[in-house]
């Protein structure tokens, strides 16, 4: 049972209503893509030759700034900037220092950024600042050669320094990795003695079907279910119930002492809890990751300087969060279920 969801505080005299959606989960998460750009082009996310948005599509970071503040306002506890990639938008350091006042000021509980790592080097000292505690990391092989192919030119050396600036910041990291048929699929393993060598929790996804990529997704997808079966044979692994309010679900390698979390969107159904919405970099709402369901808050954002509309539109788009996804990958549906890539929505 969902406790009565409380009034929220947002001045001396004005509260503002939680957002619950009409299957009585109360949204308490916001992504946020802050641009559509990445310096990568991960095989299983973008296409090669990929066309990027026009500047003038994109809300200015001040006009991110409002509507992750509107969120705040209606109780988001956690946010999340990803992308694209959020480390090459210009000036993103003013975002996260702007934000950083709903931390002080105890409405947020959680700033974070999921990012490739190849900038991490250059910022990772500034996120600390600026109240990032954690942060994920997306890595998905250790082989230089094979990280060149999936990204199509990433340096991987490049991101292993982000990633020690990271933990030398004293931010706490986590690693994402896709597992892929055929590509990294003999490696994850030695990807979670890795990981857990440095401290590192890891999370595996499986490849979600977003976005044409020009290549098949049969060719890419590996169900995390072989994975773990593959993994029981070197590691033991317990089940734990630790959870970080995302779609993971862990368990603990006896061997390395380190969490071991699987994503699984297409094998496993994780919607029933969904507490999550995403913006993207243009100002349009997605309820859910894996539906077409959107609303557009840039018009009312620009509207007025007021707040009001931005918080009707909020609302109304609440009110239509489906209660989940369906996401199938098999012959029949060997096109991309979305059109739209991770890199716009925000993975
Ligand atoms: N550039 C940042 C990064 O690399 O983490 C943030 C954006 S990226 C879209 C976020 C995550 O989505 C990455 O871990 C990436 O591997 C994952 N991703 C992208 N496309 C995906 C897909 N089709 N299925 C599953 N994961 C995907």
């Amino acid at each position: 049972m969902n406790a009565a969801p409380q009034p929220i505080q947002i001045g001396k005299d004005a509260t503002r209503a939680p957002l619950i959606d009409p299957f009585a989960r109360q949204i308490s998460y916001l992504r946020v893509s802050v641009t559509d750009r990445c310096d990568f082009r991960c095989v299983y996310c973008m296409s090669e030759d990929m066309s990027f948005l026009p500047k003038a599509d994109l809300l200015s970071l001040e006009e991110l700034d409002r509507v992750c503040s509107a969120f705040i306002s209606r109780g988001v506890k956690k946010l999340r900037l990803t992308g694209g990639e959020p480390l090459v938008r210009r000036g993103i350091m003013t975002l996260f220092e702007s934000l950083s006042r709903h931390l002080r000021s105890g409405a947020l509980e959680e700033l974070t950024l999921t990012t490739n790592g190849s900038q991490l080097a250059k910022y990772a000292a500034e996120l600390k600042e600026h109240g990032v505690r954690r942060i994920n990391v997306s890595l998905d092989t250790l082989d230089p050669d094979k990280f060149r192919d999936i990204t199509r030119w990433g340096d991987l050396s490049r991101v292993l320094a982000g990633i020690d600036a990271a933990q030398a910041a004293g931010l706490q990291v986590k690693i994402n990795a896709v597992a892929l048929k055929g590509v990294n699929e003999n490696e994850i393993a030695d990807l979670v003695a890795w990981s857990h060598g440095r401290g590192m929790d890891l999370t595996l996804i499986e490849v979600m079907p977003l976005g044409d990529v020009g290549e098949t997704r049969l060719d890419q997808y590996l169900p995390l279910s072989m994975v773990r079966s593959r993994l029981a044979e070197r590691f033991t692994l317990d089940e734990i119930d630790y959870r970080t309010g995302g779609p993971a679900r862990y368990v603990r390698v006896a061997e390395t002492g380190g969490r071991l979390g699987f994503i699984t969107p297409l094998t496993h159904n994780f919607c029933e809890s969904c507490n999550r919405v995403r913006l993207t970099c243009t100002g349009t709402l997605f309820m859910c990751l894996g539906q077409e369901d959107a609303a557009d808050l840039r018009t009312p954002l620009r509207a007025s300087e007021s707040d009001d509309a931005l918080h009707a539109a909020i609302e109304a788009a609440i009110a239509h969060k489906p209660k989940g996804h369906d996401f199938v990958i098999d012959r029949r549906h060997a096109r991309p279920a979305l059109p739209r890539h991770m890199s716009v929505t925000g993975g």
